[in-house]
């Protein structure tokens, strides 16, 4: 398939990699100059098409470009250089390629992985409604939640489709914290949340997780910050908290580099 390109170019400002003295960012502005190169119309790049074995078999569409550039984070290289990964597919090509990897694989799974999957909502709304009208059973959508604070009719959109199950990953505790691991305005901490109540009003399937079980990126103090914060919003949320620690993917050690930090492995060592 040709490739077809997005309407901007990426310039010297778009963010790449956190490096210690970094400018915060707005990433709700992020969101929309990353949609400008990753998605053209309804169409969204796409990198890879492959089977994986998290939730036990899951077909699973690689993408790029996110509103975020958290430290810890494991994608691949497509964040930073987005202009030079993936080739744009519409939704029903990209429903073909999830059915036949699903088919192959014997999985009734899909996901988009590898990126901010809400970016692009024409080509979500129009791949979440042919899995709808599919056998496929189940739809996992994992968001770092700011489209969804920003945006509540796409919640309520997306929360129509009963093969969806969201799942919200928080990145941190304070809005401090916030900046410091996902580069974005502290202003912006809030905005997750805001998804989360969103997804609470329109009765969608979701749960949250959080990076909150490696003190090396979360410390205790900040933990207890989260978890009352979320108890805030809603008491259940934190019984059914996943708890994530970072793991050491080339990536993920790359940008801890770029950023500062030097993570010892494994975690056991530490705790
Ligand atoms: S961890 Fe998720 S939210 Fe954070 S930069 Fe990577 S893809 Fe984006």
């Amino acid at each position: 398939m040709p490739e077809r390109l997005g309407s901007e170019k990426v310039t010297e400002e778009y963010p790449r990699f956190i490096v210690p003295g970094f400018a915060p960012f707005d990433p709700m502005d992020l969101i929309k100059r990353t949609e400008r190169i990753v998605c053209s119309g309804n169409q969204r790049k796409y990198t890879n098409f492959y089977a994986t074995g998290v939730y036990g078999g899951i077909a699973t569409g690689y993408t790029v470009g996110c509103c975020f550039r958290c430290i810890f984070c494991w994608v691949g290289l497509g964040r930073e250089y987005l202009e030079k990964h993936g080739k744009f597919y519409s939704p029903e090509e990209a429903f073909d390629q999830l059915s036949q990897v699903a088919r192959k694989s014997g999985t009734a799974k899909l996901r988009i992985s590898g990126a901010e999957p809400t970016l692009g909502k024409e080509h979500l709304l129009g791949l979440l409604s042919l899995v709808e009208e599919s056998m496929f059973k189940l739809f996992i959508l994992e968001t770092n939640g700011v489209y969804f604070g920003i945006d509540d009719n796409y919640v309520k959109q997306v929360s129509k489709f009963k093969k969806v199950h969201v799942r919200v990953s928080l990145k941190a505790g304070t809005p401090e914290d916030f900046t410091r691991k996902t580069g974005a305005k502290p202003e912006a901490f809030e905005i997750p949340f805001s998804a989360i109540r969103n997804l609470i009003k329109y009765g969608a399937r979701f749960h949250v997780a959080a990076m909150s079980a490696d003190p090396r990126i979360m410390s205790p103090a900040e933990r207890a910050a989260l978890l009352m914060k979320l108890h805030g919003v809603d008491p259940g949320l934190v019984k059914g908290l996943e708890e994530e620690i970072v793991d050491p993917y080339e990536t993920t050690l790359l940008r801890l580099e770029k950023a500062g930090h030097q993570l010892k492995w494994p975690l056991t060592q530490l705790c």
